[in-house]
């Protein structure tokens, strides 16, 4: 019987096994069939380690019962020995005392054999039971990789199935007025601007989905009304977001969605629903459009045009220039556009939050700061000197 050996042999090809690097990505069919099958030896080999273990049990304990036999057949005091090389002195002259003699040797050579065995097997006994424990160690820890290696290939699916989705979606973002238009105006502050400003962010969180992404305009550009619903159709956009803010009066209201029923009107929801959770106040709500509004008369995809807030109420307006609450508004349409869509929407990560805001904020410093040197009285657009960073921006969005 070579146990060790055997035992040995098993644990060190799983030790091997076990210590080659793990890949990148664990959980491909192939990673997984291997593991599969690594996790079926290793199982027969604790199997087989724990029979071997049995097996010696089982001699250890012939071992010791033939040892108290051939211990029983011997003289247990020293009187009785003392007969017994009495008996054995006779011998020539008796028969029954040499067999008695002969006999006593035998048990006593018995004796040191099983004696020496036994001793060998509790040695191998120890080495068995430490290689089995080990296999079983073994067993445990193929298990819980191929366990991990199942919810890798679970998340992977998941994921792959949440980007075959979000690559059928197609969202023409569409920044109100621009060029020539400034749309509603506070002081120096745009309408054209902040609708620019949030369609960037917009393209941003789009991009971060896998969708695809459009824009009727990417800088401070006049777009006829008309070409941009023809755009959204020709480019065959799943859904077109027109970007506003309003002006109505100094009092907030908070946001609106405008849209001509069906989709439209769908999107107009899903989007006020996640906006709704941004503003103190009432928002006026997703509502049929009674004018006539070129984008949305014109649009043959899903269409709405997004009211972000207002430019005439002060609060609303302090608000709408801050960097921080446009990208909450450019997230929560983003959100209601997958939720159109029945995609999964995903937030941005923490290190991009932390990457993008820095670069923001040193662009507004930078603009309060030129702002005092230049001693104007009146409040600037914060926007105004970010114009470089944010076209160079949109255009690697736009690509
Ligand atoms: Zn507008």
């Amino acid at each position: 019987m070579n146990v060790t050996h055997r035992i040995t042999v098993a644990a060190v090809a799983l030790a091997v096994a076990l210590t080659a690097p793990a890949p990148a990505l664990a959980a491909d069919a192939h990673t997984i069939a291997e593991l599969t099958s690594l996790a079926t030896s290793s199982t027969v080999q604790a199997e087989r380690a724990t029979e071997e273990l049995e097996e010696i049990d089982l001699r250890l304990e012939e071992a010791h019962e033939e040892l108290a036999e051939v211990e029983d057949t011997l003289p247990s005091t020293a009187r009785e020995e003392f007969r017994a090389a009495a008996a054995a002195l006779a011998a020539p002259f008796s028969h029954a005392a040499a067999e008695r003699a002969e006999e006593i040797v035998d048990a006593l050579d018995r004796r040191d054999e099983l004696a020496a065995e036994i001793l060998e097997l509790e040695d191998r006994r120890e080495e068995a039971e430490q290689e089995a424990e080990e296999s079983r160690e073994s067993v445990a820890e193929v298990q819980a990789r191929l366990e991990a290696a199942h919810v890798e290939a679970q998340r992977i699916e998941a994921e792959r199935v949440r980007a075959e989705n979000a690559a059928r979606v197609r969202l023409m973002v569409d920044p109100g007025h621009g060029g020539k238009d400034p749309g509603a105006v506070s002081g120096t502050i745009y309408e054209k601007d902040i609708s620019l400003h949030i369609s960037a962010k917009v393209v941003s969180a789009a991009a971060r989905q896998g969708w695809n992404v459009g824009l009727t305009r990417d800088a401070d550009r006049f777009v006829p009304l008309d070409a941009r619903p023809a755009s959204a159709a020709q480019w065959g956009a799943t859904a077109l977001v027109s970007i506003h803010a309003n002006s109505y009066g100094p009092t907030p209201k908070g946001n609106m969605t405008i849209h001509r029923g069906g989709a439209g009107q769908v999107i107009g929801q899903e989007i006020m629903d996640e906006m709704a959770l941004l503003t103190a106040y009432e928002d006026i709500g997703n509502r049929h459009d009674v004018r006539g509004l070129a984008v949305l008369r014109g649009a043959t995809v899903p269409a709405v045009i997004v009211e972000v807030l207002s430019l005439s109420a002060q609060p609303e307006l302090e608000a709408l220039v801050d960097s921080g609450v446009q990208t909450q508004y450019a997230e929560a349409i983003v959100k209601g556009v997958a939720d159109f869509h029945g995609v999964t929407y995903v937030p941005p990560a923490a290190a991009e939050q932390v990457a993008v805001q820095p670069r923001v904020t040193s662009d507004a410093a930078q603009a309060a700061a030129s702002d005092e040197a230049t001693a104007a009285t009146t409040p600037k657009s914060p926007m105004a000197s970010g114009d470089d960073w944010f076209t160079r921006f949109l255009r690697t969005l736009v690509g």
